[in-house]
């Protein structure tokens, strides 16, 4: 089964074919970065645009690469949301003609199933398994008994891991998007300032990030105030401790008392290399849990994740017509 996946949910206008589900035969993805870079954050209005003028060309070029043409493929999937509307405009608009020119099946696909299908892109799914999603917009642990049932047991109350890395990255004045550097500058300091962990209710697994980011504002600030110069290495490195720590604590926890065969690690900040190497360490405790942790390329957006998640939704008889839009608040069900 040949399956062609689209992603336009964010800043990166992408489409890769697939085999069954977890062998990529192509994976092609543009990013918009630099042209978001100088304002600091992704512009949905720029990211449209780009997406219309990337979006045919990034499909070609998957096309081509895979050396398949419209009649080898089974079905098309699309990430139908969440994400920027006028972004998963294009994504959903392209896929619907292709399905419709081509007398292909369409797949409306979850932005957040996606990354966390980019796992079976890594090795089988084994449940019942536990995924922790860790993106720009997104910090859960999901339940999965089986493909496609999803519960969430615990979520951020406000900011996203991804959104925290962001902003501290900005207040330390590091370009957009901030993740990358500050897990680069986290390795070349000691954690040594003292920053709050928000566990929350015993049993809770819940993660918050906003009360961490304002003690990294406040501390950058207090000592701006006396003219004290902060490390920006040791700041890196403390509130990357106190992210990693929470994270990777309430991830072992819950994958012991939900019994799970598999943790898999999914979404853009599951690039971070403190993360992977302090779960790795941690899940020793539980050696009978398999822990997944996709290559660099499939955490961050890609459309392999949305072509492998859309092949499972396939399999199962899922279908979207081509009444399919763009839900900018799709719920993961
Ligand atoms: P969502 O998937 O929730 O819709 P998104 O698609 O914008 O959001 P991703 O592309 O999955 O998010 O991830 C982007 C985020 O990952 C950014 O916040 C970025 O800073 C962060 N990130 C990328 N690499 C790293 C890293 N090495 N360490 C920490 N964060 C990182
Ligand atoms: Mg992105
Ligand atoms: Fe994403």
């Amino acid at each position: 089964v040949y399956v062609l996946g689209i992603e336009t949910s964010c800043d990166e206008t992408a489409a890769a074919v697939v085999k069954n589900g977890k062998d990529i035969v192509s994976n092609v993805v543009a990013s918009q970065m630099e042209s978001h870079r100088r304002f600091g954050g992704v512009v949905p209005e720029i990211a449209s645009r780009h997406h219309v003028e990337q979006i045919t060309i990034v499909i070609e070029e998957a096309m081509r690469q895979a050396g398949v043409s419209f009649s080898d493929l089974d079905a098309v999937a699309v990430t139908a949301g969440p994400g920027l509307v006028g972004a998963l405009l294009v994504g959903v608009n392209a896929a619907k003609a292709l399905a419709f020119a081509h007398g292909l099946p369409l797949v409306g696909v979850h932005h957040i199933a996606g990354h966390i299908y980019a796992n079976r892109l890594v090795t089988e799914m084994k449940f019942p398994l536990l995924a922790l999603v860790v993106s720009g917009g997104h910090t859960e642990l999901i339940y999965m008994e089986g493909h496609g049932k999803f519960t969430v047991i615990g979520e951020t109350r406000d900011d996203a891991a991804g959104e925290a890395y962001d902003k501290v990255a900005r207040a330390l004045g590091l370009p957009y998007p901030g993740g990358p550097h500050i897990d680069r500058l986290a390795h070349e300091g000691e954690p040594v300032i003292d920053l709050p962990r928000a566990w929350l209710e015993e049993g809770s697994y819940d993660f918050s990030f906003s009360g961490l980011k304002s003690a990294v504002l406040n501390t950058l600030h207090n000592a701006k105030q006396r003219g004290e110069e902060i490390d920006p290495k040791q700041m890196a490195a403390s509130f990357q401790e106190s992210v990693v720590d929470v994270l990777v604590t309430k991830t072992v926890q819950a994958a012991k008392q939900y019994r799970v065969r598999q943790v898999l690690l999914a979404g853009g900040v599951a690039a971070n290399r403190g993360l992977r190497s302090a779960l790795q360490d941690n899940m020793k405790e539980l050696p009978n849990v398999e822990l997944v942790i996709p290559p660099l390329s499939l955490c961050t957006d890609n459309a392999a994740m949305i072509a492998a998640a859309g092949t499972v939704l396939y399999w199962q008889g899922k279908r979207s017509d081509l009444a399919l839009n763009a839900n900018p608040s799709l719920p993961l069900i």
